[in-house]
């Protein structure tokens, strides 16, 4: 058949097909969801309309053998394992091994081709100053329009973004949609409008496109109109990340012109305390693991007071996320933090949504006990 597909009948309902060379994601995908719908049209055998039901199953070399007759026996396996599913659609399992390896092989590709058919969006959460009570920042957060499987949240794509080299794209996408909504805000007179924070992948950081970060933010920047002092970026990292000197320089000129620059997730990773030391910092921002932990895990309260007090003494900006309740509130704004986000103020809500949020601004009863109560004058 076509260059690079073989199809052979293996007998009985049986048919293997072999893929070579597979070493692009959308090569197998193609591959994978023609077959899928060219096999699941109904046919007409004389009278009878027949509605074929198909199941498959997948293995890799090398992962899953060397010899034709392992990968037979386990692509034959897991097209077993679909075949107990029995719902009428392809499924295409995998030994268990490399099961992961083909769903974010999948993965990645649809979210590809979601990044250039616009199905991502942007969802904004306030973060709200402890002294205030304002709306100071509002932290874009992505989400994927799956015609599919309908709204999908980052935690189920995000990571297989960094692995296949699609996070540079997904990033610039969110920064860019993020700029010219934060324009718009301010375009429309609204005085106070909040400042806006983006996440940029710490393997985006690390990796090839590293070094053209300040470019894109710039472009971003000046293709909206938002002044740079309007933007933070909140460096994520999932995994160790090589702070490379040209990635630092392109931080720094960011940070001359006006762009504020935090760690997020501070706790958790692997390189958070030599961050602080490395990276040019303006602020930090708790991970939510030390918030859900006030009242119930002295330990990991413990730590968390020290971060504070860490981050206070070296002049940064102390946000902390994931606050839900008024107890961890009013812990963390006794002891200093300026900045809090979390479902007690309110979820990440679509951008129309956001702008209406701002405009009838009350903090819901809860945060305003807590933030009253502290009473505290903390050290800026
Ligand atoms: P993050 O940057 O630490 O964002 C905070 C996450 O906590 C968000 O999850 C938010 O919805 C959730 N959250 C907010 N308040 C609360 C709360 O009170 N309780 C709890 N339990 N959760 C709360 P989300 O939107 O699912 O994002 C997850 C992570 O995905 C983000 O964590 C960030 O690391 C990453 N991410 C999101 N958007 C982007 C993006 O555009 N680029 C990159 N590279 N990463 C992104
Ligand atoms: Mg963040
Ligand atoms: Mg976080």
């Amino acid at each position: 058949t076509k260059s690079g597909v073989t199809v052979g009948y293996l007998g009985g309902h049986e048919f293997a097909v072999v893929l070579e060379q597979v070493d692009s994601v959308t090569h197998v995908s193609t591959v994978l969801a023609d077959l899928h719908e060219r096999l699941h049209e109904p046919l007409t055998i004389g009278s009878t309309r027949v509605q074929p039901a198909i199941w498959a199953g997948v293995s890799l070399f090398p992962e899953d053998g060397y010899e034709v007759e392992r990968l037979l026996d386990r692509a034959a396996a897991a097209a077993d394992q679909a075949a107990d599913i029995r719902d009428g659609r392809v499924h295409f399992y995998s030994s268990e091994k490399n099961a992961a390896s083909v769903h974010a092989l999948l993965l990645s590709s649809r979210l590809a081709h979601a990044i250039e058919a616009d199905e991502l969006r942007v969802h904004f959460q306030p973060i709200v100053n402890a002294n205030s009570g304002e709306i100071e920042f509002a932290e874009a957060l992505v989400r994927w329009e799956d015609p599919v499987h309908g709204l999908r949240f980052p935690n189920e794509f995000v990571s297989v973004a960094e692995q296949s080299g699609l996070i540079a794209a997904l990033d610039r996408w969110v920064l860019t949609r993020a700029c010219a909504q934060a324009a718009l805000w301010c375009a429309n007179g609204s005085a106070n409008m909040p400042s806006v924070t983006i996440n940029l992948s710490g393997a985006h950081l690390a990796g090839r496109e590293g070094r053209f970060v300040a470019r894109a933010i710039q472009n971003a920047l000046e293709n909206s109109g938002l002044a740079p002092t309007r933007l933070v970026i909140e460096i994520t990292e999932s995994r160790l990340v090589e702070v490379d000197p040209a990635m630092l320089q392109s931080l720094q000129v960011l940070r001359e012109q006006g762009v504020r620059i935090a760690v997020d997730d501070f706790g958790t990773g692997y390189a958070s305390l030599s961050y602080l030391e490395r990276l040019p910092l303006d602020k930090l921002k708790i991970d939510q693991t030390f918030v859900a932990a006030i009242g119930r895990d002295a330990r990991k309260e413990a730590l968390l007071e020290s971060i504070l007090m860490l981050a206070l003494r070296l002049g940064l900006t102390v946000v902390a996320e994931g606050v839900e309740s008024e107890d961890q509130a009013t812990f963390l704004v006794r002891r200093g933090c300026h900045l809090l986000q979390g479902y007690l103020f309110s979820h990440p809500v679509p951008p129309e949504e956001f702008i209406r949020l701002t405009k009838f601004w009350s903090l819901p009863l809860a945060a305003q006990r807590a933030l009253s109560a502290s009473g505290i004058k903390r050290p800026r």
